[in-house]
């Protein structure tokens, strides 16, 4: 037999110490210049491509690596650049990248989604109906020269054609498949330079394969590997985070030199592929798990993988289930980790180590790692046998939920009743999503304690002054349902992670998330438990400060299971419900402290959704229940609101009804409203808050722009039941953006609410542009 192939999807991209991040907001703040920017990614990707190197890695992937977002690059590669960012030609390349990246004083950011069910963020391809593309960046280029200059064998990554005219938008009229015949012509000229660089292979990411798709996008597949089939390199087609289901056909008579199936997420369907391979066509089989952090077991796949070896010899290549960026870089950095959890983990690093395991075993044979089997085979043992993971009382409890545990006493239009009486808001009410910002000098107070370099009584009083702080100016601003700011939070769910039992919270597991925002996913080893209250103190101090009602602000049940590194031993199912019991808790602790308004965010509702239609159902009936069960405990009095952000809501507008919120707030201004119009064929019945401030653009957003909003939003929400509130928390912005903002926001509210409290000719006529005749009909209706 030959040497096993090994290689992998992508890597990391932050540096072991967020080096990327530091650069990358240095350079935004004007703190350094766009050489060091540069100097700094020069490094990072050089150690990147160096720990592959070392794991033995065969073919390293290059053209990953991004300073913000690679779907941006593709965008900028391909020329596309929306023409509201001007001439791309006129501008430098980091600068426009960056506009589009975050937006700037005159044009907001591009829209930015989810990446299928992760928790990582691409940036919207903004398609013109006319839209030309041409090669722009060099960045591609430049990045394989510097590998090969390196000594490494670089695989340049891209995304594929029809997976990146899928995941983008046209503006406009027409039909985006249209501009596949103006598209392929690029991607050959691109290999074609890639050949000419002396890549052999270059893998081609086309993750929409792994969803449902319609006759024309298979057609567009079998059109665009045709077109391709005659470039000079190799092309290893690549698909992941779910198997091919009914694509498999199609994928199997494209002209590729290779395919990569996730064997994680669709093992049966990526191990039968290998059952009558081509003999032209290398199979990459995706055996490490890149989208958690439990060790694989390589002793399973070792009796799995050598009869396979053993037919397509070196046709098979191994590499991890995806790209290897929704995973934190080194389990070595972790400091804290007790000796027996660490004995449980590989982080990227340690899953690449894995892999070369797997090539030595199946290229010398399994001897030659029997110390490495061995280990790996005990700590699976272990981790089975281990007492830390099974709770009897948390069993008991989940064999104990009742129906009617997760149904509130009353329908919405009788609680509602209810709830005016309790907290008399007016029209209209204001309220921000939950945090305020994080400044140094809070995350400063908050290492300080954590690394006992403070007492208690000094934190707390640290973080009451900050609560005292953003309830005055909240008062000051005449919002109407406050929040505390959530100083004491580093993080929605890893606060979460750090006080409940079962799960546990890492020193460097940093995540990307989104440009330079990272995430240390907690990691849920166990049976999930609630030792005491947590929150309670903070809520009760902030309202203790005002008249007005302050929220009490959870994270979601299907949010902090969608956040973590999920335990592999028993169905998600089952792990949320026992953190749903936790949140139920914690729930009705604060309503038994006075606090009327709850707010239990759930952003990642739609994230956790199956990419395959089939199996989606029964995801949403366990996410809706165990919301359910966290918030159906509460008086008909308490108002529940939850929170949902910068994902396509539009599919799962049912399930979002079943969850039964009092309130929703949603993001809407980033997504240009799209929202609002999905709930013209959809009418929800309860209260919404549909954004009208982007929270991502540091932009101030002129009053007439929010007025604007919330008078679609009248068109298809009537008044009494429409919220008005920025898309999402307020932690990364600044004071001063967030004074004028929220002053235009509530100046808003108030126009809109005396425009539809007042006749129309006894409003003042310049006080608004807004369409008052529209508004007044909707009222009179
Ligand atoms: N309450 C959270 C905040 O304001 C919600 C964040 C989110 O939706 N991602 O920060
Ligand atoms: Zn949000």
């Amino acid at each position: 037999m030959t040497k096993q192939v090994i290689h992998n999807l992508g890597y990391p991209r932050v540096g072991p110490q967020r080096e990327l991040k530091t650069a990358l907001e240095q350079f935004w703040r004007g703190d350094s210049d766009a050489q060091s920017l540069r100097q700094t990614a020069d490094t990072i990707r050089a150690a990147r491509w160096q720990d592959q190197a070392d794991a033995g890695v065969d073919l390293i992937p290059v053209n990953e690596f991004s300073l913000y977002d690679h779907m941006l690059d593709m965008s900028l590669l391909l020329g596309v650049v929306s023409p509201r960012f001007g001439d791309s030609a006129s501008q430098d390349e980091l600068t426009l990248f960056f506009r589009m990246a975050r937006g700037d004083t005159d044009q907001p950011a591009c829209e930015m989604t989810k990446w299928f069910d992760t928790n990582y963020h691409y940036l919207v391809p903004e398609f013109e109906p006319q839209q030309n593309f041409r090669i722009f960046s060099q960045k591609l280029f430049d990045e394989v020269k510097a590998a090969q200059a390196a000594g490494h064998s670089p695989k340049p990554v891209l995304v594929g054609p029809v997976s990146y005219l899928y995941l983008g938008k046209l503006r406009g009229e027409g039909d985006k498949l249209q501009l596949l015949e103006k598209l392929l012509p690029i991607y050959n000229d691109i290999l074609d330079k890639l050949a000419g660089l002396g890549v052999d292979w270059v893998q081609l990411d086309e993750p929409c394969l792994g969803l449902d798709l319609d006759r024309n996008w298979q057609q567009a597949y079998d059109k665009a590997y045709n077109m391709l089939a005659d470039c000079r390199v190799k092309i290893l087609l690549a698909n992941y985070f779910a198997g091919y289901g009914d694509n498999l056909e199609l994928v199997k008579q494209l002209p590729v030199s290779g395919v990569h199936a996730d064997a994680v997420r669709s093992h049966d369907e990526a191990l039968q592929l290998a059952e009558n391979w081509p003999e032209d066509k290398v199979l990459s089989l995706g055996v490490i798990d890149g989208r958690n952090i439990w060790r694989a077991n390589l002793g399973q796949w070792l009796d799995e993988l050598k009869p396979l070896k053993q037919e397509i010899d070196q046709q098979l290549w191994l590499a991890p289930s995806c790209s290897l960026l929704h995973t934190p870089i080194d389990l070595d950095n972790e400091t804290s980790l007790d000796d027996e959890l660490r004995s449980w983990l590989a982080f990227a690093k340690q899953k690449l180590n894995e892999l070369g395991v797997l090539k030595q075993a199946l290229s010398e044979g399994r001897r030659s790692v029997s110390f490495s089997l061995r280990d790996n085979m005990q700590a699976h043992a272990a981790r089975e046998a281990s007492e830390r993971v099974h709770r009897a009382d948390v069993i008991q409890r989940l064999q104990a939920i009742t129906n009617k545990m997760t149904q509130r006493q009353n329908a919405f239009s009788k609680r509602s009743l209810a709830q005016v009486k309790a907290l008399g808001l007016p029209l209209l009410p204001t309220t921000t999503i939950g945090s305020f910002p994080q400044t140094s000098a809070i995350r400063k107070a908050r290492a300080d304690f954590k690394h006992a370099r403070s007492n208690e009584t000094t934190y707390r009083e640290a973080m009451q002054a900050e609560i005292k702080n953003v309830i005055e100016r909240q008062d000051a601003l005449s919002l109407d349902v406050l929040v505390h700011g959530e100083p004491e939070r580093n993080d929605m769910v890893e606060y979460f992670g750090e006080l409940l039992e079962g799960m546990i919270t890492t020193q460097n597991g940093w995540v990307q998330s989104y440009g330079s925002r990272c995430v240390k996913p907690p990691i849920i080893f166990g049976d999930v438990h609630r030792p005491q209250a947590m929150t309670t103190n903070w809520i009760n101090y902030a309202q203790s400060l005002t008249q007005r009602p302050v929220k009490g602000m959870l994270t979601g049940p299907v949010t902090i299971l969608q956040w973590s590194f999920v335990r592999d031993d028993q169905p998600r199912s089952e792990t949320c419900k026992q953190i749903a019991l936790a949140i139920r808790d914690e729930v009705n602790d604060l309503e038994s402290n006075g606090i009327k308004v709850i707010q239990v965010d759930e952003p990642a509702l739609r994230e956790g959704l199956p990419l395959k239609q089939a199996e989606q159902g029964a995801y949403l009936d366990w996410a809706v229940q165990s919301f359910k069960l966290a918030t159906a405990g509460v008086e008909d009095s308490t108002q529940i609101h939850t929170h949902m952000c910068y994902a396509e809501f539009e599919d799962i507008l049912e399930a979002i009804t079943d969850m039964d919120a009092d309130v929703i707030t949603l993001e809407n201004a980033r997504s240009d409203s799209e929202l609002l119009q999905s709930f013209e064929d959809f009418s929800y019945p309860n209260a919404i808050g549909p954004g009208v401030w982007d929270i991502h653009s540091p932009r101030t957003v002129p009053l007439i722009e929010m007025t604007d909003l919330l008078e679609q939003a009248l068109k298809v929400v009537p008044a009494e039941r429409l919220w008005v509130n920025p898309d999402c928390g307020l932690k990364t912005r600044g004071w001063d953006e967030i004074e004028t903002n929220l002053e235009n926001l509530v100046a808003a509210a108030k126009q809109l609410r005396e425009l539809l409290m007042t006749d129309n000719s006894k409003t003042g006529t310049q006080a608004t542009q807004v369409d008052k005749q529209a508004v007044t009909i909707r009222i009179h209706k």
